[in-house]
């Protein structure tokens, strides 16, 4: 089964906005079977609309959009449908009724303009839209289903939730595609493709591999008539990947690094404290998206550099004085982290992240120490000199090696 995805709305073509809504629904149709041909941005323009849905009409099998549902005028994606396929829209009732309950409920009459949001042609049915003013569309002509979305992601992803994809199952329960993420740090992508090499290139299962800020990822897709057998074809390249890459393993499918340490803190009831000297609160910003990080996380300080951090009393450091750029004085501060916050580990991460060297020491050496109370992690990097990757490269390898320190603790 083939797909296309519009992203619909001018804004996306002057770059003022990122089409994240296409990566969004693309990523949720390999598991239904459902392959993406293209996803293409097109402005708010009934010309320009109408030939794409003319285009992909009887051509493939899903066309699904996002934006230009709203009331105003720029909002066309409607009557571009009604043009690509030759039919009439007309008001429907029962939904000026409901629109008009829904401004009621917030204290002001309905806009004229919200009318035309009733509007439907004889092939489409309208799909429930708590969270906004704008039904979705769900269309079906010349074996085409176009189902049309609003573009704020707070309206359409529970709208993909409830409504489209439990229909979506049941036309396409045919072939079902399952993926299986291993992410892996700490081991170069040439390294690792050295060591799966025999797995690459096949069609199913397809091995990818991809480099991201928190690692190399290892992506297995399979295809098969059930759930069962596409696990079947599966498990055996993941077992392989398990036992050649063993501990550079740090999570599976949608872990981030932040998100394993929190679950493993909160299941053993241990405390982090951190200080940092490099990312400017990123290793801190990561950790607090996890919910109930204030059950773990017991204290961050975060100084713009280590010359800082004598004058804690907190830290009580006093007689530590420099020099500051190198392993030692990290994990002296990451044993004090434990000492003074009272947790279970501790974090420290020094590094320089420019655009001036300090100490003699170049931009992007990063020095990293994770203390418990009987062990000492030490790691230090050399990254390239651009700010953004330093941080999240130190934030990032700070939290796997705490996630190792973490398991083996037991
Ligand atoms: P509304 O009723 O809010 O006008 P709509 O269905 O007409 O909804 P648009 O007007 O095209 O949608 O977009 C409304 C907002 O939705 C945009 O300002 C943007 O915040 C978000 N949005 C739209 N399209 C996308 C997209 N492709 N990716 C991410 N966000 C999007
Ligand atoms: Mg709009």
């Amino acid at each position: 089964m083939k797909a296309e995805i519009f992203a619909i709305g001018t804004e996306l073509l002057m770059g003022e906005l990122s089409d994240t809504n296409g990566s969004w629904i693309a990523s949720k149709l390999p598991p239904l079977g459902i392959q993406v041909d293209r996803i293409i941005g097109i402005g708010d323009d009934l010309e320009a609309l109408t030939a794409a849905f003319k285009n992909g009409l009887g051509q493939v099998d899903f066309i699904f959009t996002t934006g230009g549902l709203g009331p105003t005028q720029d909002d066309l994606t409607r009557e571009a449908i009604a043009l690509a396929i030759g039919e009439t829209a007309t008001v429907q009732q029962e939904v000026v009724q409901k629109l008009q309950k829904y401004f009621e409920s917030r204290g002001t009459p309905m806009p004229q303009a919200n009318i035309k949001q009733a509007n439907l042609v004889p092939s489409a049915r309208f799909i429930d839209n708590p969270n906004g003013t704008a039904p979705g569309w769900w269309a079906e002509k010349y074996g085409t289903h176009i189902i049309c979305m609003p573009g704020p992601p707070s309206e359409m992803h529970p709208m993909w939730n409830n409504e489209i994809q439990p229909k979506l199952q049941t036309l396409v329960n045919d072939e079902v595609t399952l993926t299986r993420n291993v992410k892996t740090i700490g081991m170069s992508e040439s390294a690792i493709d050295e060591i799966l090499d025999e797995y690459f290139g096949n069609e199913n299962p397809y091995l990818g591999i991809y480099s991201k800020a928190d690692g190399i990822h290892l992506r297995i897709i399979a295809r098969a008539s059930d759930q069962s057998s596409a696990m079947a074809l599966i498990e055996p390249v993941e077992s392989a990947i398990t036992s050649r890459l063993g501990d550079y393993i740090w999570g599976y499918d949608d872990d981030t690094p932040a998100l394993c340490v929190g679950r493993e803190l909160i299941r053993r009831k241990m405390t982090i404290g951190i200080v940092d000297c490099c990312t400017g609160g990123f290793l801190s910003d990561n950790i607090t998206q996890i919910p109930d990080s204030a059950s773990f996380l017991k204290g961050s300080i975060i100084a713009p550099t280590p010359g800082f951090l004598h004058n804690l009393q907190l830290l009580n450091l006093n007689k530590e004085l420099g020099p500051y750029l190198n392993p030692h004085f990290t994990q002296k501060v990451s044993e004090n982290i434990i000492e003074n916050l009272d947790t279970d580990f501790g974090i420290a991460i020094i590094g320089v992240l420019g655009p001036d060297e300090l100490e003699n020491t170049p931009v992007g050496q990063v020095h990293i120490s994770i203390s418990s109370h009987n062990q000492n992690k030490n790691v230090s990097l050399k990254l390239p000199p651009r700010r953004l990757q330093i941080k999240r490269r130190a934030s990032n390898t700070a939290l796997t090696e705490l996630l190792k320190l973490i398991k083996q603790a037991n």
